[in-house]
């Protein structure tokens, strides 16, 4: 793409609102780290952050800044120190770029915000709904630092959330609060847990608006666009900054859809992603697709911040629902329905499978699930190999040759 054809590409107002809110947040954690006047709790993306929040802890995720790894290019250059102290290059690119950064003793925080380290935890609190890497991630920290590590354990590909599953994972909330309680010496008050379990509540409404928005024809935004702007629904959900952001976007994405001016001018094809983002080449990609007027509008993985269950008169039970009812926790019938509906909402005309070597519990093509879906919805479909973080794993040449190609086989299908 020319410098003039990148120019001429309409920007997101709100995102320069959204960076200051990002710098506010990790100023405002390494201010407390370096006063020692709050505490700091790791936690997974889906973590109980609520739960932390109520408690009065300052809430940091890893994963958000093994993305950042990622889409600074800086993660393959440190996942190999991540790898010589026996973390295979097999397993999550999250989990080896953060380790080896930390080992090497590099954040791209310190570009971005001037911050020379990632925040000491106080505490570590993952919940296994995603994945067992998170658990080992956070087991790193916790003996590198001496400091606790507390977990939730939720069963894994179900079809139905069930009321004992629920029951089982209140009970492991419940169980983490006298360690909370000691690390950061508040007491738990089930009424602050009601505020912020709405506070979330109003944060993943407006998420799933933002989302809803590339039903529009023309999509007012890329899934590209959504990798971004979902930060706020990662990393302040629960606070009131994510509301009053959300606010301000949908606002400009509807005036957008009222204009008609869409992400990809002259959109031709609409795709649905599942699977990860390749962090490192977001922007290459966008353009691909730019290029080929084809735009990417809906995603499995920017829906996984929409938590419908919040509900602040059963904070323990509708986290717990919230936090099971992710795709990624489901079997493969209730995945292929949940995709089926979004693909017929947005009237998607081909899917793309993202395989991500290191992270399986995304990729949802390895059990024949294309294919299945190629029969049943008699839509193209095309499986993308790569990584989200490891760029040894992804070939820009044949990732670029498989994407021109399977839209001509668009182009072919609408005659
Ligand atoms: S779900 Fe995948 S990307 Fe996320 S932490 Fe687990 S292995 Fe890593």
């Amino acid at each position: 793409m020319s410098d003039r054809q990148k120019q001429s590409r309409s920007q997101i107002a709100s995102t320069s609102q959204m960076k200051k809110l990002m710098a506010a947040y990790f100023l405002e954690i390494d201010e407390a780290k370096k006063t020692g006047k709050q505490k700091v709790a790791w936690c997974t993306s889906v973590g109980p952050a609520e739960l932390l929040h109520s408690m009065g802890f300052l809430v940091y995720y890893p994963e958000n800044h093994g993305a950042l790894l990622g889409a600074t290019r800086m993660a393959t250059d440190v996942i190999p120190l991540a790898n010589a102290v026996g973390y295979s290059p097999d397993i999550c690119s999250y989990l080896t770029a953060d380790v080896g950064a930390y080992l090497k003793g590099v954040t791209p925080l310190t570009r971005a915000y001037g911050i020379q380290n990632i925040p000491k935890a106080d505490i570590l609190v993952y919940n296994t709904n995603q994945c067992r890497d998170v658990q080992d991630w956070f087991s790193f920290y916790a003996r590198e630092w001496d400091v606790p590590i507390v977990g939730i354990h939720t069963h894994r590909n179900i079809r139905e959330v069930e009321n004992f599953h629920i029951a089982d994972l209140v009970s492991q909330m419940k169980s983490m609060i006298p360690t909370l309680e000691r690390v950061s010496g508040n007491r738990f008050d089930i009424d602050r847990l009601r505020e912020v379990v709405d506070l979330s509540l109003q944060c993943t409404k407006l998420w799933r608006r933002v989302l809803e928005c590339g039903a529009a024809k023309p999509a007012p935004l890329t899934f590209f666009d959504a990798t971004i702007h979902m930060a706020p629904a990662v990393i302040l959900r629960g606070k009131p900054e994510a509301i009053e952001y959300y606010k301000l976007l949908i606002a400009e994405l509807e005036d957008r859809i009222k204009t008609k001016e869409g992400a990809v001018p002259g959109e031709r094809h609409r795709l649905y992603w599942d699977g990860m983002p390749v962090w490192g080449k977001l922007r290459e990609l966008s353009d691909q697709f730019y290029q080929l007027r084809t735009n990417v509008v809906a995603s499995t993985y920017c829906n996984s911040w929409i938590f419908d269950a919040f509900d602040p008169k059963d904070p323990f039970e509708s986290m717990a629902r919230a936090y099971t009812e992710l795709f990624i926790v489901r079997d493969e019938s209730f995945k292929e329905w949940y995709m089926d509906k979004w693909i017929e909402n947005f009237s998607i005309d081909g899917v793309i499978f993202h395989d991500a070597k290191t992270c399986p519990n995304n990729s949802n093509n390895r059990y024949s699930m294309p294919q299945r879906m190629a029969k049943r919805l008699g839509l193209p479909t095309l499986v993308l190999h790569g990584d989200l973080n490891d760029l040894r794993c992804y070939s820009e040449e044949q990732t670029r040759t498989n994407i021109e190609a399977f839209v001509e086989q668009l182009d072919q299908k609408d005659g």
